[in-house]
């Protein structure tokens, strides 16, 4: 009997995400979006044009039959849908979520040429909620039994190229410097976007495959990189150690008590609970007054960690709304639940009282000149409009540059500004060591660290399959389906 296929309404109006009101929103850390349910996934659905040419999925770095996975979902196959997404993606209930898709996918909808785009996005994040909720029993994995992969940090980049690993059976241990794994997913991105449950359980799944995670060691510390080849007879590396350097705003008054950087601020709080101080050990000092200084994703969610602790919090950006880099959705929550945009301002200096607590900021109105080297108008200083501002507490979110302890501790790892280069191949200055992500790039997006993950795992399989004249493939008869 042949699929019941649904009729396709293009000109459908695209489905809201429907969200948590705003009383608890203020008052708890429960997710924000609280994803579509089953009619509106059938009523999303529908708007697909199901194009020839899908250009969604080339414009997926990681190439999700998106186009397929939808036409499961039209046709009421829900698992089907999720097998589908699997087959690229072990994170889509991470990526449905945080995955800034309004620039890929939803960016290249073809439909979003004349009307809003296919929420591609919030269709991932079904699958995964709807698979999750289900409980389908999983089938058992081969664990991998090839040669040894050791992955340097535990962010998206390390992750994905765990999941291609270990699925051509190499034996892979991610090395962790933090208690707890994820990377900027579980230290930086707060639970109100990406509850911890669901990254924990796509980490577990990983574990389930094979995948071994240690923590609490500091790759070039703990351990440096010849002694996991050489005394761990570990076969290649991948360094995907982020961008968890902090930039500082470089004027006075930095050093006052209660001034943070964000990725302080946000590890104290996501990783370390301190929002339930005294409950847990680590404090974080939110006034009545709070002023984030940036315009980025770390800026958002330090601002609503501000709004949610139940300061009167101010982003501060030095240039305008069409400028921040931040994904829309977290600025339309940020907006709602009451943070205030200060556009066109910077900071200048800021002042503290006699026992060095913080009390005032200085503040410099800007204008909008040339594009920069960002592409984006560039902010210039209008001379004499200097305000002052009372402040308790700072949040600089205002970008970081790679995690350098690594590079430090290996002279022969070249890297310029502390990003570490890396040749076509992924592979870095040092034989069998290839590096990706953040630390390569800067500060970008989850998926793009995905890619670079990705593309550094097809790198090191081809180079040690090279080295070693075998093939480490799995034996896949014992391959389960839904791996
Ligand atoms: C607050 C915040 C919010 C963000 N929100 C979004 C978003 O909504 N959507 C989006 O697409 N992108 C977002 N980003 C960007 C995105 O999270 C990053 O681009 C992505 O996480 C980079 O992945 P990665 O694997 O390269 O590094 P990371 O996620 O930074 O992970 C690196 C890991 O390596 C560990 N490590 C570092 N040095 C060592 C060492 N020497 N030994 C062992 N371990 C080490 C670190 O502890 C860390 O856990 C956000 C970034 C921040 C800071």
């Amino acid at each position: 009997m042949g699929e019941t296929v649904p009729k396709r309404n293009p000109k459908a109006p695209r489905q809201e995400l429907p969200v948590l009101d705003l009383v608890r929103r203020a008052t708890t850390c429960d997710e924000v979006s609280l994803g579509f349910n089953i009619e509106q996934a059938k009523a999303e659905v529908v708007r697909c044009l199901n194009c020839k040419d899908a250009k969604c999925i080339n414009a997926c770095p990681l190439r999700i039959d998106i186009k397929s996975f939808i036409y499961r979902l039209l046709v009421g196959d829900y698992d089907g849908a999720y097998e589908k997404i699997a087959e690229q993606s072990p994170f889509p209930g991470v990526c449905g979520r945080v995955c800034q898709h309004e620039l890929f996918c939803e960016d290249a909808c073809l439909l979003g040429t004349k009307l809003d785009p296919v929420a591609i996005g919030s269709l991932e994040r079904f699958c995964a909620d709807h698979n999750r909720e289900s409980a389908r029993p999983e089938a058992e994995y081969p664990q991998p039994t090839g040669p040894k992969v050791a992955l340097v940090g535990s962010g998206p980049a390390s992750l994905i190229a765990a999941f291609d690993l270990v699925r051509k059976n190499y034996r892979v241990s991610v090395f962790e410097a933090l208690h707890g794994l994820g990377g900027v997913l579980a230290y930086g991105i707060p639970p109100f976007r990406l509850p911890r449950d669901i990254l924990n359980e796509e980490i577990a799944r990983l574990q389930r495959m094979g995948v071994e995670f240690i923590t609490n060691v500091i790759v070039g510390k703990t351990v440096t990189l010849d002694e996991l080849f050489n005394e761990e007879a570990f076969d290649a590396v991948f360094v995907g150690t982020g961008a968890g350097l902090p930039w500082l705003m470089g004027i006075p008054g930095e050093n006052l008590i209660g001034v943070y950087t964000a990725n302080e601020f946000l590890t104290r709080i996501n990783l370390m609970h301190a929002h339930e101080f005294p409950k847990t050990d680590t404090p974080v000092r939110v006034g009545a007054r709070t002023v984030v200084v940036g315009g980025g994703n770390s800026a958002m969610d330090a601002a609503r960690w501000g709004k949610r602790m139940g300061s009167q919090t101010t982003i501060l950006f030095r240039r305008g709304r069409a400028e921040l880099k931040a994904r829309l959705e977290e600025i339309e929550h940020a907006e709602e639940e009451g943070v205030i945009f200060e556009y066109l301002a910077a900071p200048v200096a800021l002042y503290g009282d006699q026992d060095g607590f913080l009390r005032e900021m200085e503040c410099i109105r800007m204008k909008l000149g040339e594009p920069d080297s960002s592409g984006r108008p560039s902010p210039i200083p209008i001379p004499g409009s200097e305000y002052r501002i009372p402040v308790d507490t700072v949040v600089m979110a205002i970008g970081q540059g790679p995690n350098p302890t690594l590079q430090r501790a290996t002279p022969q790892l070249i890297a310029k500004k502390g990003k570490i280069v890396i040749d076509e191949q992924g592979q870095t200055s040092i034989p069998m060591v290839f590096a990706g992500g953040d630390v390569v790039r800067g500060g970008s997006t989850v998926i793009l660290a995905m890619r670079d993950g990705r593309a550094a795992a097809e790198a090191i399989d081809r180079a040690l399959k090279g080295a070693q004249g075998a093939t480490c493939e799995p034996d896949l008869d014992q391959a389960p389906a839904n791996a």
